[in-house]
């Protein structure tokens, strides 16, 4: 008896002590009994009904002037297509001093005419931004927009800064103002800082100046 509990003993402590000169166990033996079946869980209660995907268009626009603001003219829509999901945004700067004197408004009215002049839906922009760092509304964003090029409109959301920024500085209302949309249709539309272009990114042009190319490059960067 005495003889059997020593054994016992023995094999405990060479087993507690972790000894690794024995082939370890497989983790599922073949001889292991087939399962026992468990009594079912309780049916969990059914969750509420999800509630109906929240509209992009249904956020906050109050941070900027609706197209009704400045016009009654429709968006001629035969001559555009529906807005793909935004992944990208291109910034334009208006190249016309002069247009920095102009009353937004009737601004905006004047680059309606030219751009429907051109057979576009409507103005090309989504987004325009005057010097004194107001916002309006161009073309609705369920539009595609007509500001990049062809195919390169696509998901892409044009915002124009009204005046000439390859040669002079972009005044701080303005930009801050840019900044401040930037960041609500990239936290919107869920897009990182480098989804941000300046025009000449697409094609051969001075578009947005080089004074606003400096911006949109320190947004990117994350300055
Ligand atoms: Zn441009």
């Amino acid at each position: 008896m005495m003889r059997a509990v020593l054994v016992l003993v023995l094999a405990a402590a060479i087993a507690a002590s972790g000894c690794l000169r024995q082939a370890p166990a497989p983790e599922r033996p073949n001889t292991a009994p087939p399962p026992v079946a468990l009594p079912a869980a309780p049916v969990a209660p059914a969750p509420a009904p999800a509630l109906p995907a929240k509209p992009v268009d249904a956020e906050d626009n109050s941070w900027y002037q609706p197209r009704s603001a400045w016009t009654t003219s429709a968006v001629e829509q035969d001559a555009t297509e529906p807005m793909a999901r935004p992944y990208r945004i291109t910034v334009h700067h208006s190249g016309e001093p002069g247009d920095a004197k102009a009353e937004p408004k009737e601004l905006m009215r004047t680059f309606e005419r030219n751009h429907k002049n051109r057979g576009w839906a409507s103005i090309g922009y989504h987004f325009l931004i005057t010097r004194d760092g107001r916002v309006f509304e161009g073309r609705p964003l369920r539009y595609q927009g007509a500001h990049a090029g062809g195919d390169n409109n696509i998901g892409n959301i044009g915002v124009c800064l009204i005046g000439d920024y390859e040669h002079s500085q972009v005044p701080k209302a303005q930009r801050e103002a840019l900044i401040d949309v930037l960041d609500r249709l990239t936290r919107r539309y869920k897009l990182s800082r480098s989804s941000v272009y300046g025009h000449r990114n697409f094609k051969t042009t001075d578009c947005p100046g080089r004074y606003l190319m400096r911006v949109v490059e320190d947004f990117r960067a994350g300055n």
